[in-house]
C-alpha cells in the first residue's frame, strides 16, 4: 500500500527528496507545506499544501493527508505542532528530538549538559548583556533562532561592533561564542532508524566563505582517529536525543586535534548532498527509508572520493542560467542538479554540482574548473 510523506518546506532539499521517492518499489507518495508554488519541491510532489513552515494549520491540512510528517525545514512552530501530535499526528523526527535543537543556545547548552564539546559561548537577550558578556573578541554573534546559510551569524572584533550588530539584528535574542581558529570545517549524515539503527556516513570535509558553504570534500582528508571521533560524537548525541530520522552534524576541527561541534541540523543538509551519486543510499532515501519503517540502506560510497559545490547565485537577476548548466554537464563524471529557483539572488543556493572521483588529486582543479564555469 502507497505509504504518503508529508515534508513541512518545499525548497530544494523536500524537492530532492521527492525525486528520491519515485523508484515504484518504495511505493511512496509525496505531499509537501510549500510557502508558495513556485518552490522547488512543487514540481516533485504529488499534493501541495500552501503555507509557511511555521503555518500550524497548514501542518494540520498535510496531517489531513498523509501517514508521516517529516521536515525539510526546522524553523516550524513546535508548540502548535505539539497539538497535532497529541491528537495522532506522527511526526519524524519526533517533536521531543527537536524540541532542544531549535535554538541555537538550547541546542549549545544540550550538547553542553552531555559532555559533548562546543565552543565556550554565553546568552545575549538585553543591551546590558553586550558589556558583561565573557568571551573575547574577536567572536562571533548568532541569533537563537531562524538563522540559515551564514544569515544570523557575524563575526565581530569589539564591543563597539557587537553592539552595531546585534541592532542591526533587530536585537533578537542571541548567543555570543568563541570564534574558533580551525583548520577545517567537518560534517557527518547519520541516520537512525525507529529500531535504534544507526548507520553514520563518512565524514566530509566542508569549506566556507562568509559563513556560507561553498563545496565539500567527502571522504574528509583527515586521520582515522578524528574521523572515528566526529562519527563517536554523532552517535552519543542521536542517541542521547533518542533521535529517528537523518540529522547533519557540523564540527570545528583545530590544529591540536580536537574537534568540536558547530551546529545540529534535525534533516538531510547541503553537506550531505554528494551521497546521490556517491553512496548507495543517498541521505534522501534514507530518510524516507526511515519513515516508511524500512531497514537503513547501504551507505557505503560508490567512488573513492566525491567533491559537491554549491551553485551560488553572483547577481540579482532572472536567469535559469541553461547554457552554463550545459558546459557544466559536460565535465567527467559529473551531475548538476538545479533546483529550479529562477531568481537568482546573490548567495543564493540554485544549484549544486557533484563530481566522482578515483583520487584526491585533481581536486581543487576541478573545484577552480567548476566555478570558472558558473562565474564567467
Ligand atoms: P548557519 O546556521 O546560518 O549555517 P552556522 O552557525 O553554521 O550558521 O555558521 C555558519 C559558518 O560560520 C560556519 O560554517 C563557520 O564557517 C562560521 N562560524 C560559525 N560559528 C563559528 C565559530 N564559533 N567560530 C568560527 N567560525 C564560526
Amino acid at each position: 500500500m502507497t505509504i504518503k510523506v508529508g515534508i513541512i518546506g518545499g525548497g530544494q532539499l523536500a524537492a530532492m527528496m521527492a525525486i528520491a521517492s519515485k523508484p515504484q518499489e518504495l511505493d511512496i507518495s509525496i505531499a509537501v507545506q510549500a510557502q508558495g508554488l513556485d518552490d522547488p519541491a512543487v514540481t516533485w510532489a504529488e499534493k501541495i499544501i500552501l503555507g509557511k513552515v511555521d503555518d500550524a494549520k497548514a501542518t494540520a491540512e498535510l496531517a489531513q493527508y498523509v501517514d508521516v510528517i517529516t521536515f525539510e525545514n526546522e524553523f516550524v512552530d513546535l508548540e502548535k505542532l505539539q497539538v497535532l501530535a497529541d491528537a495522532g499526528t506522527k511526526f519524524i523526527p519526533s517533536l521531543q528530538t527537536l524540541e532542544p535543537l531549535l535554538d541555537k543556545y538550547t541546542q549549545r547548552s544540550y550538547l553542553q549538559e552531555h559532555g559533548i564539546p562546543v565552543p565556550k559561548f554565553s546568552a545575549i537577550t538585553t543591551a546590558a548583556d553586550l558589556s558583561t558578556q565573557p568571551i573575547s573578541f574577536p567572536l562571533v554573534l548568532k541569533a537563537r533562532r531562524n538563522g540559515y546559510d551564514g544569515q544570523g551569524t557575524r563575526i565581530v572584533n569589539s564591543e563597539a561592533e557587537l553592539r552595531d550588530a546585534w541592532h542591526s539584528m533587530g536585537k533578537v535574542p542571541a548567543l555570543v561564542e568563541e570564534k574558533v581558529d580551525f583548520v577545517v570545517e567537518l560534517a557527518v549524515m547519520i541516520a537512525r532508524s525507529s529500531t535504534g539503527e544507526c548507520l553514520t556516513y563518512p565524514v566530509v570535509e566542508t569549506h566556507q566563505l562568509n559563513q556560507v558553504c561553498t563545496h565539500v570534500i567527502a571522504p574528509a582528508r583527515i586521520n582515522q582517529a578524528i574521523a572515528t571521533q566526529a562519527q563517536e560524537i554523532a552517535k552519543a548525541i542521536v542517541t542521547n536525543l533518542d533521535a529517528v530520522g537523518i540529522f547533519g552534524i557540523e564540527y570545528f576541527l583545530t590544529a591540536d586535534g580536537k574537534v568540536s561541534v558547530n551546529e545540529i541540523a534535525p534533516r538531510t543538509h547541503n553537506s550531505g548532498h554528494y551521497t546521490i551519486e556517491a553512496c548507495h543510499t543517498s541521505q534522501f532515501e534514507q530518510l524516507l527509508r526511515i519513515v516508511t519503517y524500512n531497514s537503513l540502506g547501504d551507505i557505503s560510497m560508490r567512488s573513492p572520493v566525491a567533491v559537491m559545490v554549491n551553485l551560488l547565485g553572483y547577481e540579482n537577476v532572472e536567469s535559469e542560467y541553461v547554457d552554463i548548466r550545459h558546459q557544466l554537464e559536460k565535465l567527467p563524471n559529473c551531475s548538476v542538479h538545479w533546483y529550479g529557483k529562477n531568481i537568482s539572488r546573490i548567495g543564493r543556493k540554485l544549484g549544486h554540482v557533484t563530481v566522482l572521483m578515483e583520487n584526491y588529486e585533481n581536486i581543487e582543479q576541478t573545484i577552480s574548473t567548476i566555478n570558472a564555469i558558473w562565474q564567467p
